[in-house]
């Protein structure tokens, strides 16, 4: 039975921050793109880190994206003919973007989204977790732990701060395994300031 937009599905790829997830999104996009089906990236605004209007990874790697606001922006944003969507830096965006995921495949298209799954303190940094329960193919991706070498699983900020969102200030932050991660760490430094 053929049914209406049952070609569309919900792929997440998680992990700390110098996980490859923007290399693994770019990666995925790029095939899409040599096979000629039409598609569409996104980023949230808030992430001016490098080029506006492009995902670009550590190593370099980029495709061209479009800054939105928020969720019901994106939504908005999206052209009739678009087939896949990719979304970068996921976890900046409002909790809408759950249900603007889910209405997007269910429409028959192929959303691709990635972003952190912790905050610097390791707590569950949404919609990340909540996409993750929504969708048909999760990607963990894990870092190399810049102390030890080990599965780089959190996301570690090592310059003092208390604010959610310090956006990659170079040497800010440092991907490290469960056995060197201390959420701590900055908050100590930001005493002995
Ligand atoms: P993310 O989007 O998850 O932050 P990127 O895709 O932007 O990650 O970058 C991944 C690239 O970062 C790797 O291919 C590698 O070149 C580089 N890199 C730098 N530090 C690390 C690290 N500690 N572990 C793994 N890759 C790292
Ligand atoms: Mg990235
Ligand atoms: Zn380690």
């Amino acid at each position: 039975m053929d049914r209406r937009g049952d070609k569309g599905w919900v792929e997440v790829i998680c992990g700390p921050m110098f996980s490859g997830k923007s290399e693994e999104l770019i990666r995925r996009i790029t095939r899409y793109q040599i096979a000629r089906v039409p598609g569409q990236t996104f980023k949230p605004v808030i992430d001016d880190r490098y080029a506006t209007d492009q995902v670009v990874s550590h190593s370099s790697l980029s495709v061209s994206a479009e800054p939105v606001a928020d969720s019901d922006i994106l939504l908005r944003s999206v052209k009739d003919r678009t087939e896949v969507i990719g979304i970068d830096e996921a976890q900046f965006f409002d909790d809408g973007l759950v249900e603007v995921v889910a209405q997007l495949a269910a429409t028959g298209k192929k959303v691709i989204v990635a972003g952190l799954d912790l905050d610097y303190l390791g707590r569950p940094f949404e919609p990340i977790p909540t996409l993750v329960t929504h969708a048909e193919y999760v990607l963990k991706s894990l870092a190399v732990c810049h102390r030890c070498g080990g599965a780089g699983m959190y996301t570690q900020r090592v310059i003092a701060s208390d604010q959610l969102v310090v956006l990659g200030a170079e040497g800010a932050y440092e991907a490290r395994c469960r056995y060197c991660y201390d959420p701590s760490e900055g908050q100590q430094e930001q005493l002995e300031v």
